[in-house]
């Protein structure tokens, strides 16, 4: 792989310097918020609330609810993977 010595990478302000490089320069924010406003936007217009199964974490990271069922959910899920991480030597 080859770097140029240039700091005007190429997918600045692309929104993916922002979530995949961790750039968290002005044009890389401002990508990222204008994506995810798209993203939710979509989101919204296609999945009425009504619709979501609440409790599961596909609904908590997908489409971003927040409701007491769905953060049970993803911090159940966290707990576990740390409790087997732990199981497993926890190195690495
Ligand atoms: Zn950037
Ligand atoms: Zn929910």
């Amino acid at each position: 792989m080859v770097t140029a010595g240039s700091s005007r990478e190429s997918w600045h302000g692309t929104g993916h310097g922002y979530s995949y490089h961790g750039c968290r320069c002005q044009p890389c924010t401002d990508a990222h918020r204008r994506r995810c406003n798209d993203w939710m936007n979509r989101v919204a217009l296609k999945v009425p609330e009504a619709d979501l199964t609440h409790g599961v974490r596909s609904t908590y990271n997908n489409y971003g609810c927040r409701c007491e069922d769905c953060r049970r959910a993803q911090s159940d899920h966290n707990r576990q993977w740390r409790e087997r991480r732990k199981a497993a030597g926890g190195a690495s």
